[in-house]
């Protein structure tokens, strides 16, 4: 742990520096942490617990997930979720979201005839009728 070599007493170190290496290389090719730690393999709460004691291993962690966000980002496909959550303003996206978000406001809002009809319940009870068509 300490980047010293393995001198052979007590528990050997169960993310040594081979394996930060081959984790922060999975994480930098588009693996979220956790799927990183499943394929290292390593338990989660040892690259966080890496991660809080080791600031060169935080740093190099950091920008290891900045590449991958930025690999998953550039490999999702063009269209309205691109356009609202990753900013994409190129044509393709910009086109599906406009017509994803007209066909939405083109759906009637609230038509009366869609409240359900109770009839056991009377009409004494609009509150309770309002609740169950909402
Ligand atoms: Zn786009």
């Amino acid at each position: 742990m300490t980047g010293r070599p393995y001198r052979g007493r007590g528990r050997p170190p169960l993310f040594d520096d081979g394996a930060r290496e081959r984790f922060l290389g999975l994480v930098a090719s588009g693996l979220t942490m956790r799927d990183a730690a499943v394929a290292c393999p390593v338990a989660q709460r040892v690259v966080t617990y890496t991660k809080f004691h080791h600031a060169d291993f935080a740093a190099a962690l950091a920008a290891a997930r900045e590449k991958g966000k930025r690999i998953r980002d550039d490999a999702q496909p063009h269209g309205e979720s691109r356009y609202n959550h990753g900013g994409c303003r190129c044509g393709i996206c910009t086109k599906a979201a406009t017509a994803a978000r007209a066909g939405r406001r083109a759906v009637p809002a609230d038509d009366p005839s869609a409240v359900i009809d109770m009839p056991q319940l009377g009409g004494s009870l609009p509150v309770l009728v309002l609740a169950v068509a909402s």
